[in-house]
């Protein structure tokens, strides 16, 4: 928790206490504070999903505040950035929530604003892992799919919201329209329904075209972890030979049950945490999330003034630097 502006805010958790809850964007992990919010600040497209892929009704969700701006953060449909603005002694406090520095097909970019500190999220923490060229990992991902799909059917693994969504738009430059389970084609439904274009056939509306797609070779998407499973319903099911994959960051860092693994992020690497810094002119890193720890200590050994958040420890130092505080 943080507070500005007489305000206590908390960062994507729930916080007993906190006046308001910021939601960066509509991942699991960030919504923790959604269903006992007295009043949610995320963006309109956040707020849409967490009400339609969660089922969770706000009591109230607003995307303004005086004193704070939301801005774009490039990892998925509606995420976005608190920037905190403390006119009194001109001092701005970017936190970053998930991000990406890399353009995404189903995202706008990123916005980098200049920053005295910024508090930065900490998934990849580890300065050895580099992520590969995002186009390398599309068009790998294009051709491994083609290719397949002439032996029989393919299924990728993928977080619902937003990995699932990129994957659609990456197989539609292809020239395949994936079949995507109930889950996945609501989301994708509110992706569209901000301007968002991907062709896909939702075992929701299950119509004619989608039956007609499960009786020749298909490419399908879901996000039941459980690939092993899938393979061995559709193979006795279908007839048919099963090819799985997973299209997710940690394929850099885990080896997965399944047929092929394509290293699909939607996060920054350590590297591109740096360019982010550097852009920002932040002189403090406050590394938030579950290896704040770590990132802050290899933040510290390449020169940085960082340091792991503590949410009482944070608002003890506002109190006594006035730094947030008004
Ligand atoms: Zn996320």
């Amino acid at each position: 928790m943080i507070s500005s502006n007489n305000l206590r805010i908390s960062l994507d958790r729930k916080e007993s206490g906190a006046d308001i809850d910021f939601i960066s964007h509509a991942h699991t992990d960030h919504i923790a504070a959604a269903k006992s919010s007295k009043s949610v600040l995320a963006s309109m497209q956040t707020i849409r999903l967490i009400e339609q892929a969660h089922n969770i009704t706000l009591a109230q969700g607003r995307n303004e505040q005086e004193g704070f701006r939301l801005i774009e953060a490039g990892h998925m449909l509606g995420s976005r950035q608190l920037c905190i603005e403390n006119e009194h002694l001109g001092k701005r406090v970017v936190y970053t929530g998930d991000f990406q520095m890399v353009r995404s097909k189903t995202s706008r970019p990123i916005e980098i604003l200049d920053a005295d500190t910024v508090i930065m999220d900490s998934t990849y923490e580890d300065p050895s892992i580099r992520f590969n060229d995002k186009n390398e990992v599309e068009t790998a991902m294009q051709d491994w799919a083609r290719g397949r799909l002439e032996d029989g059917i393919v299924i990728f693994g993928a977080y619902a919201l937003g990995k699932a969504q990129e994957l659609i738009s990456i197989l539609n430059d292809a020239g395949i329209r994936p079949v995507v389970s109930k889950k996945i084609g609501r989301v994708s439904g509110v992706y569209t329904n901000n301007g968002i274009k991907l062709e896909y056939l939702s075992a929701e509306e299950h119509d004619g075209d989608y039956e007609d797609a499960l009786r020749g070779n298909f490419v399908g998407i879901t996000e039941t972890r459980d690939l092993q499973t899938i393979k061995a319903g559709l193979g006795m099911a279908h007839g048919k030979r099963v090819f799985t994959a997973v299209a997710t960051g940690f394929a850099k860092v885990f080896r997965f049950n399944t047929d092929a693994q394509f290293p699909l992020s939607d996060h920054a690497d350590f590297s591109q945490s740096i360019e982010y810094i550097e852009a920002t002119g932040a002189r403090e890193v406050v590394t938030y999330g579950a290896n704040a720890e770590a990132f802050a200590r290899n933040l510290s050994q390449k020169g940085y003034n960082s340091t792991p958040f503590r949410s009482s420890a944070f608002a003890a130092k506002a109190e006594n630097n006035k730094y947030l505080e008004n």
